[in-house]
């Protein structure tokens, strides 16, 4: 063995977990306790202020500068109280990651002394000079500015003595140059849009907000191990390696017992996330070696996706503490299950109702049939758009692979739900007006509704997008991504069904239609419309694909083609229509994607050449030459027989050149490939010529390098292997 590996190796023996306890005091009394929460705001702001911020978040309203002063005020008192010394606005730049710049509260005055300062203004806006963050050219150098703006609505909170501030970023223009900004606005439209359908069945409704539940996938890997791999470190995945000679296949680590090592992390990462009001569910072990899981318990989308990201910063912060690394990569290690991040979505209402649920009545279930043929329908027309939503250099390792979801677009919505489907389509049968018997057998169907919760319990795990008994999960979102964007195409898609629908219905009962008749005329018309998307068999199996392509989907397992869709006219349509992108936006956001695709082929590709070259090609020679030597006192020894002796010798010399000449050469041609598109204009064409003809590379090299890592001295061999990664 190597003396790095070695070394790291023992680095690893000696740790031990550290020990992590909750402290005494029941988790509801602490939770919560970093953030300025109501109550926080309750004790720190005067009753007409904590009033009207109560308000204007209830009601998506501006926050005058006077209401945002005493807030300032608040808000620096009770950060002050807890230690805090500076501020930052927090926001999330295009680049999966989050952005802080720190400010302290501090500041000396003219003419000697100093104070503590934080005004409305400050909390209200920051112009950090944000020159480098990705815009996609909706910004010019020359008015590099970019604003800061709070977001009331969702709450600050604490990480050591910094006073966080959730806010969105913008550009000098106003175009929205992060994940929040149109994640409000979707959220904005389909408030809109829904509010008027739910009020077709419950004149009580005044407000509907989208509900989310992610669930997190991630690798945990020893940080010695991981700083004797420079690809996992600068790609964060494994670029090669040879399979372990056992990983998952007994099925043992998926819910199996939780080392210790990795209780006491997962302990610690839940102690901080519920002092954030991360309200943190679940953990477990997932189905890869060394591969975990949580979940919380779902909040307003908007929170649930800061909540996330927040939980990602957490994550990484408390794995350091604990000398490992976490890895939200969707695919850290080849052959062995990737990581993706389920988005459970949902709607609810003002009124306490989860519009997603079958309802108690034969009302509440049309209400639920009506916003269900919408979420079909809306699946239906932009399913490529989620698909475009999810597409990313690393999510395309994991996406179609047979462990997750499959690269074509469908909806599962289990047997009875089908059945209640097609017998709506069947028995209204587009008349105008149904006989008793008709209506009779309508409210059986529509009956048996309730019955899906306990169908959808033994659910279809190969669909993309499933729906759960109450709610959808999307599956097919990488594990390293931001959450906002499949939720703003699915709020976004969804508001434009419901306006739809609800036009419809206008339309027919102003033609004389009674209401509900014309209600579930307008679900028939959905049911039909949005039949393609459904699918409900194996998504794994090829028969799909030929089906799926009869039916006119497309498996989107190029992501340049897959992000493409950003741009299509259909796509532009929804999203300039309903107000949530501008055409610009939507450019800018298409370019970012590109460019990020290709900017991480490129690393990758440069990474694995520099490896190959300067980590594989020197070790098989150095073993190579261990063979040579061999091969010559043998020779030497047995002067007679010995060519006979040294026969397979020989043969291992050979395969190792012919490895090493492959790997050169590909190596070469890698680099040539390069080359010729980086000299490419175009940042579309350019990160489609690296997707056709750099990255395919990598995958050649790996094999000339996984080969020689099974034929070289073990103790030779300098990168940590699969089989040792995957013990902590
Ligand atoms: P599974 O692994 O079976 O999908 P989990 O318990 O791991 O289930 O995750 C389910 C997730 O769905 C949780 O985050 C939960 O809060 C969320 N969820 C449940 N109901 C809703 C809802 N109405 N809206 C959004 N998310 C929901
Ligand atoms: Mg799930």
């Amino acid at each position: 063995m190597s003396t790095v590996r070695f070394e790291a190796l023992r680095e690893m023996e000696r740790r031990e977990a550290l020990k992590i306890e909750f402290p005494e005091e029941k988790i509801s009394s602490w939770f919560g306790c970093d953030v300025f929460g109501r109550e926080q705001m309750r004790q720190y702001l005067p009753k007409a202020v904590f009033e009207s911020v109560v308000l204007a978040i209830e009601e998506n309203r501006r926050i005058d500068r006077r209401v945002a002063d005493q807030v300032a005020a608040g808000m620096k008192a009770w950060a002050m109280d807890h230690g805090a010394t500076h501020y930052t606005h927090w926001f999330q730049p295009l680049n999966d990651s989050t952005a802080e710049k720190h400010d302290t509260f501090f500041e000396p005055m003219w003419g000697g002394g100093a104070m503590e300062n934080f005004s409305g203004d400050l909390l209200v806006q920051q112009e950090p000079d944000a020159s480098s963050f990705p815009t996609g050219g909706l910004r010019n150098t020359f008015e590099a500015r970019g604003y800061s703006a709070w977001d009331p609505s969702s709450p600050t909170f604490l990480i050591d003595d910094t006073l966080c501030i959730p806010s969105v970023f913008i550009s000098y223009t106003g175009a929205a140059l992060d994940f929040k900004t149109p994640l409000l606005r979707s959220m904005a439209v389909l408030d809109a849009a829904a509010v008027p359908v739910s009020q077709l069945f419950d004149k009580e409704v005044t407000k509907v907000v989208p509900t989310l539940g992610w669930e997190q996938e991630y690798f945990l890997v020893d940080e010695a191990l991981y700083k004797a791999r420079p690809d996992l470190a600068q790609t964060g995945r494994t670029l090669m390696g040879h399979s372990a000679a056992k990983d998952q296949q007994l099925e043992d680590h998926y819910w199996g017992e939780i080392p210790e090592r990795v209780v006491a992390f997962m302990k610690d990462v839940e102690m901080r996330c519920f002092r954030l009001g991360i309200p943190l569910k679940t953990r477990h072990n997932e189905t890869a070696p060394n591969q975990y899981e949580c979940a919380p318990m779902f909040e307003e989308a908007n929170i649930a996706v800061d909540h996330n990201t927040l939980l990602m910063t957490v994550m990484r912060r408390t794995a350091v503490k604990h000398k490992m690394q976490v890895l939200f990569h969707e695919k850290p290690f080849q052959g062995v299950n990737g990581s993706g991040k389920h988005i459970n979505w949902s709607l609810a209402t003002s009124t306490g109702q989860n519009l997603f649920a079958p309802g108690k009545t034969p009302k509440g279930n049309m209400q639920f049939l009506a916003f269900f043929v919408c979420a079909l329908k809306a699946a239906a027309e932009h399913g490529n758009m989620i698909m475009a939503s999810v597409a990313t250099a690393g999510n395309s390792h994991r996406l179609g692979g047979g462990e997750a979801p499959p690269a074509i677009f469908s909806v599962f919505t289990g047997q009875t739900l089908n059945e209640v489907l097609a017998d709506i389509e069947e028995r209204v049968g587009g008349k105008r007006g149904l006989s008793s018997d008709e209506k009779t057998g309508i409210k059986l169907d529509i009956g048996k509704i309730p019955e899906i919760m306990l169908d959808n319990t033994d659910r279809n795990r190969t669909s993309p997008f499933a729906f759960t008994g109450n709610r959808f999960e999307l599956r097919a979102l990488g594990a390293s991504a931001n959450c906002a964007m499949p939720l703003i195409v699915l709020n976004t898609a969804m508001a434009e069904q419901l306006r739809l629908f609800a036009a419809e219905v206008e339309r027919l009962t102003g033609g004389g239609a009674k209401k509900d008749e014309a209600i579930l005329q307008v679900i028939r018309e959905f049911i039909i419309s949005s039949r393609h998307i459904r699918f409900e068999g194996n998504g794994y199996g090829t028969e799909w694909h030929v089906e799926a392509e009869s039916r006119g989907l497309k498996a989107m397992t190029s992501v340049t083609a897959a992000i493409s869709e950003y741009v299509e006219g259909r796509n532009m349509e929804l999203f300039v229509g309903m107000g949530v992108f501008s055409k610009d936006e939507l450019e800018a956001r298409y370019e970012i994607k590109c460019e990020t695709y290709l900017k991480k082929v490129q690393i990758e590709s440069r990474v694995l050449g520099d490896l190959a070259v300067n980590h594989i090609i020197p070790t098989a020679i150095r073993f190579q030459n261990v063979l040579i030597e061999n091969v010559r006192g043998v020779k030497e020894l047995f002067r007679n027989d010995g060519v006979s002796m040294t026969h397979s010798e020989m043969g291992v010399i050979k395969e190792i050149s012919g490895h090493v000449a492959a790997i050169r050469e590909l190596v070469h041609n890698m680099v040539e490939a390069r080359k010729k598109w980086n000299v490419v204009e175009s940042i579309p064409a350019r990160a489609e010529g690296y997707e056709v003809e750099v990255e395919p590379f990598m995958a050649q090299i790996r094999t000339h390098v996984d080969a020689l890592e099974m034929i070289v001295d073990d103790r030779l061999w300098t990168l940590p292997k699969y089989r040792e990664m995957f013990t902590i």
